[in-house]
């Protein structure tokens, strides 16, 4: 028997690293049931609150009655329908581009999407905090892979001038484990002095950013010439399922050709593309949404500053509070359940080591009261978190 898997879990758990699936026995929202227990919950993506809501809901019902439940075949086979269609056209629109592509899922859409730019004899450079997804990307896609400090431009740089072929600059618009913005304007004009191409992972951005819930590009008013390839993720404020990349007429039917994570799989339910289309009609909207959501991120940054809490530098609702050692953070995250509250604690591989976070996120469907709630908890925690730790000193 050669797969050591016993040991390599005993490892793992050794090293405060083990994984464990909370069973969810409700639907998504602030109060869930969770291994039996109703919990106050800080930590999904469901930012504007749209994976439960009833319009939502209904037009996936409706969507289901009329188109039935599954995709059937690949899209360019014969499992693109008029929904997906309509959702790609609704997406290129809400986006400002000429196209727009809908995928599976957005891990797939990054793979599709960097494996079909580059190659071999190419370049694809990184922020080094990007999201898995990207990484796995790159190394995947055979090109020169080099990942630059984070939101560096001078880092970037340096690597663009060492470039060959061509050569892509992929980052996170939102960063989804810090929640601080891309730097993009630094990052997107060394790029085209260097001619080269940047894509930007808005999987946070959407529906959070911008006034209209156009993301980091509305945020910063940059155009398709500083983008040239935009993707964003479903299954974060639009809550539903899947993803999309936006951009030229020509790089979209690059990718219908190219992108193999786009050909060799079924096309996702066609229902889920009616929900979609209705989440992101209230994502447009409805703005109230997004000013609810800003005032609860400012009022938790001043209550949790008030407690000393390490924050980062975030204006999303991504509010991770810094805990640095593994154990601790599964300590800090557990003293909160043990008190009705669920927050996971995000540990290495997923964050840089001796970075461990309780990873809080806020969602327009959280109430002023149940922030509270989280801030007293949290002032009640956070000190016999340290009087732990003298314990053990
Ligand atoms: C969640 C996420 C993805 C993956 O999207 P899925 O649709 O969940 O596969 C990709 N990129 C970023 C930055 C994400 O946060």
């Amino acid at each position: 028997m050669s797969f050591d898997l016993a040991s390599r879990l005993a490892e793992r758990r050794a090293a405060q690293l083990y994984r464990q699936r909370p069973l969810l026995q409700s639907p998504q929202g602030p109060s869930v049931q969770v291994d039996g227990r109703e919990l106050l919950a800080f930590c999904s993506n469901d930012y504007l609150g749209l994976a439960n809501h009833p319009q939502v809901i209904e037009a996936w019902q409706a969507g289901a009655a009329r188109w039935g439940v599954g995709g059937g075949a690949s899209h360019l086979v014969i499992g693109h329908s008029t929904p997906h269609h309509e959702l790609e056209e609704a997406l290129a629109e809400f986006t400002g581009r000429p196209k727009a592509l809908l995928f599976t899922t957005g891990y797939m859409a990054n793979m599709g999407v960097v494996t079909a730019l580059v190659g071999q004899g190419d370049t694809v450079l990184e922020d080094r905090l990007n999201h898995a997804s990207l990484l796995d990307a790159g190394l995947l896609s055979g090109a020169r892979f080099s990942r630059y400090q984070h939101n560096d431009a001078d880092s970037l740089n340096l690597r663009l001038q060492k470039a060959v072929g061509n050569t892509l600059v992929v980052t996170d618009g939102v960063f989804s484990m810090d929640g601080d913005l891309a730097e993009l304007p630094a990052l997107c004009a060394e790029t085209k002095r260097a001619d080269a191409w940047v894509m930007v992972d808005d999987a946070h951005g959407f529906g959070t950013l911008g006034a209209n819930g156009g993301g980091i590009v509305e945020h910063y008013g940059l155009a398709q010439d500083d983008v040239q390839v935009l993707v964003g993720t479903l299954g974060k404020s639009f809550g539903t399922a899947g993803a999309f990349v936006a951009g030229s007429e020509e790089l979209i039917e690059a990718m219908v050709q190219f992108a193999r994570p786009y050909i060799y799989t079924t096309s996702q339910p066609p229902a889920l593309a009616c929900a979609t289309l209705k989440s992101l009609e209230l994502l447009r909207t409805e703005h109230w949404r997004r000013e609810h959501l800003s005032e609860l991120i400012r009022r938790f940054r001043e209550g949790a500053a008030a407690l000393g809490l390490e924050l980062m530098d975030s204006p999303t609702p991504i509010q991770p509070i810094l805990v640095g050692d593994s154990g601790r953070a599964l300590r800090l995250s557990q003293m909160l359940r043990e008190r009705g509250l669920l927050v996971t604690a995000i540990r290495p591989p997923t964050v840089p080591a001796g970075t461990a976070r309780l990873r809080v996120t806020l969602s327009a469907a959280h109430s002023f009261e149940q922030l509270e709630r989280l801030l007293e908890t949290l002032g009640e925690c956070w000190p016999l978190l340290a009087n732990e730790d003298a314990a053990h000193a």
